[in-house]
């Protein structure tokens, strides 16, 4: 018995030996493993905070870059207002992309302005919104002193005209032709005596004398009118034979829809007899107004011209594709 309990405790010391050596060896590697183990925490750590540290200054110049436009925004259009005052910019390193910026801004903004300008332009030239239209005549010039002050009136409110014009008159104010031509104001003609005993003693002489007055405009403007109005108008003179002798000429025979007899007055009624009729015939354009070149008239043209304006007219010249206005 003796023998197998000294074997026993031999036994019982052999492997007390052996797992005190084991647990030695454990906590020794456990030891080494958990120094290993928080000195590379430590390094994670400190690797964690300069990352930290890195980050912190990345989103701060994020921050910075971003908040930059924010400040250069009101900076730019600072900058813009400043730019024709003075031509520092403060900004060096986006100095050369605002500047393209600036430079197709303002080419946007010209463009801009130019279209206004067309349109506006357009607006003056073609027809108004109210679609009305007046067709102005002057007969019986060019006048030495009245002609010159119905071309400024006309200049003055954008307005073209028609000009029927006596030959002789046109020899003695032949700069006055001339510069209607050069204004865009449509030339026609009214023969050369303007007596019937003459210009309609048959239709060869009606047309002689137009033909006469159209190789004279021909002459000074280069302009060759086939406008026609004959003295005291279509009716009654022209009879059938003059207007197949005038057919065979090619030329346009315009009479009128409103008389402003202007001859008869020495004030300014004609210009109500005119707004009068304008008014009647709202609707039924267009307006083929026959005045004359005289002083009278002249004097009192400016009214007329107002009351066209403000009623929305456009006071255009006559055409020679237009269907001509003709007396029954
Ligand atoms: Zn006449």
């Amino acid at each position: 018995m003796k023998d197998t309990s000294k074997k026993r405790r031999k036994k019982l010391n052999r492997l007390g030996k052996l797992t005190l050596g084991l647990i030695v060896v454990f906590t020794v590697i456990l030891t080494v493993f958990v120094t290993e183990i928080v000195a590379d925490k430590k390094v994670e750590a400190e690797k964690g905070t300069e990352q930290a540290v890195k980050s912190e200054v990345k989103t701060n110049k994020i921050s910075k870059e971003e908040t930059q436009p924010k400040k250069n925004t009101p900076d730019t259009v600072e900058q813009e207002k400043t730019k024709d005052e003075e031509s520092s910019s403060h900004k060096e390193t986006d100095g050369s992309e605002e500047k393209s910026n600036s430079v197709e801004e303002k080419q946007k903004k010209q463009e801009e302005q130019e279209n206004k300008e067309t349109d506006s332009s357009k607006k003056q030239t073609s027809a108004p919104e109210t679609g009305k239209v007046v067709y102005l005549t002057f007969d019986d010039g060019p006048h030495p002193t009245a002609s010159k002050e119905i071309l400024q009136l006309l200049d003055q409110y954008d307005a073209k005209a028609t000009y029927f014009m006596l030959e002789p008159n046109m020899k003695n104010n032949t700069d006055v032709v001339q510069e209607m031509a050069e204004k865009g104001h449509a030339i026609g003609v009214h023969g050369v005596t303007h007596e019937v005993s003459k210009i309609y003693q048959s239709p060869q002489s009606f047309v002689q004398e137009m033909n006469q007055g159209i190789d004279f405009i021909h002459k000074t403007t280069g302009i060759n009118t086939k406008l026609v109005r004959a003295p005291y108008g279509s009716n009654p003179y022209i009879t059938p034979p003059f207007k197949e002798a005038s057919d065979k000429e090619g030329f346009i025979l315009w009479d009128w829809n409103i008389d402003s007899v202007d001859w008869k007055y020495k004030n300014g009624g004609f210009v109500d007899t005119i707004i009068q009729r304008s008014n009647q015939l709202v609707g039924k354009e267009p307006l083929i107004v026959l005045m004359h070149e005289k002083p009278n008239t002249a004097r009192h043209l400016e009214r007329l011209l107002q009351f066209y304006k403000e009623n929305g007219y456009d006071m255009r010249a006559i055409d020679e594709s237009m269907q001509p206005i003709q007396f029954k």
